[in-house]
Formats: C-alpha cells, sequence, structure tokens
C-alpha cells in the first residue's frame, strides 16, 4: 500500500489534516517497520485507492515547541519512507524561514510533492495564498483542514500520483 507523509513546520494543520483523512478507519497503525514514536500512521482512502498517512512532528517534545532540527529529521524520513509527500504551510502567517528550509530538502528529494496551503477558510483568503509560488513549486493547493474545503481537490492528485 502506498504511504503518504504530511510533513511541515509546528501548527500548519498538519494532525487536523490527519484526523480528517483517517475519519473514516479508527485505527492507528504501527505496522511499518522502524516506526519512531513521534509519528502516526493511519488508513484512508479516496476514489477507491487507499493508502497509508503518516502525521509527523511535534510528538517528540510533546509541544509545538519544536527544534527546526527535528522538523528536519522528520521530513528525511518522510522522504526515504513515503512514495508522496503533503508539504503543508498555512495562509495565516506566509512564509517563515522554516518552510523554506523544509521547501529545499524536499525539493532535493524525488519523491512527488504536494503543497497544501492550509486555513484558507474562506475565499477572501485564496489571494494571500499567492506568496506561495515563491516556495519553488509549480502549483499548490488551497485547503481548509478545519472545514474541508479544498482537501477533495488535493485528494484526487494524490491519489493520481500514487
Ligand atoms: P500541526 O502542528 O501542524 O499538526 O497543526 P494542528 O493540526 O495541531 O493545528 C494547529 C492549529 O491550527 C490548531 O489550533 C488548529 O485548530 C488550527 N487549524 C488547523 N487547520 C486549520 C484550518 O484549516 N483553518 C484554521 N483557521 N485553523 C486551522
Ligand atoms: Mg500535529
Amino acid at each position: 500500500m502506498s504511504i503518504v507523509a504530511i510533513v511541515g513546520r509546528p501548527n500548519v494543520g498538519k494532525s487536523t489534516l490527519f484526523n480528517r483523512l483517517i475519519e473514516r478507519r479508527e485505527a492507528i497503525v504501527d505496522a511499518v517497520s522502524g516506526v519512531t514514536r513521534d509519528r502516526h500512521y493511519g488508513k484512508s482512502d479516496w476514489n477507491g485507492k487507499e493508502f497509508s498517512v503518516i502525521d509527523t512532528g511535534g510528538y517528540v517534545l510533546g509541544s509545538d515547541d519544536v527544534f527546526e532540527s527535528e522538523i528536519d529529521k522528520q521530513v528525511e524520513l518522510a522522504i526515504g519512507e513515503a512514495d508522496a509527500i503533503i508539504f503543508m504551510v498555512e495562509v495565516e502567517s506566509g512564509i517563515t524561514g522554516m518552510d523554506q528550509d523544509v521547501a529545499k530538502l524536499l525539493r532535493k528529494s524525488r519523491k512527488p510533492v504536494l503543497l497544501a496551503v492550509n486555513k484558507v477558510d474562506s475565499a477572501s483568503r485564496t489571494n494571500d495564498a499567492l506568496e506561495f509560488y515563491n516556495l519553488g513549486f509549480d502549483k499548490y493547493f488551497t485547503l481548509s483542514s478545519i472545514n474541508g474545503s479544498g482537501t477533495g481537490d488535493l485528494l484526487d492528485e494524490l491519489v493520481k500520483i500514487l
């Protein structure tokens, strides 16, 4: 089964998306060998295609106070383990240095990356997302992990590349 990792700096909404994706499946599986405790695994499906989802980050220190090196480690693990990566950023704060750092690591990898601009809760925030072109990916998806808007388009593209 294909593995999809959600990566990004703390507080962008990774776990919120993860919980939304796996809400139809209650089980959190940790059947993948070498699993570290700071990663949550779940199962999801879209358009009839099943895949595993990894929610990365934030668990090691039990808070949002995660060191940049820890995020880098999570991204490197995700690149090694996943078939596709959802790189999450968020529109409220815009691009941060940590986002740029993660983007650099992901661009060097050969894995397919979908850039997901989260917290676009209303149409008025769509324009604010334009700055994320500066991260150097061909395109991005805007979504609201809280209200679910935009997640369908992201998943359509995701299952195409799995
Ligand atoms: P993580 O650290 O990347 O896993 O982020 P979380 O999923 O824990 O979310 C961090 C904060 O952002 C929480 O307060 C969420 O409720 C909030 N959040 C997540 N998704 C959205 C969204 O789509 N819109 C808004 N406005 N807030 C969100
Ligand atoms: Mg989280």
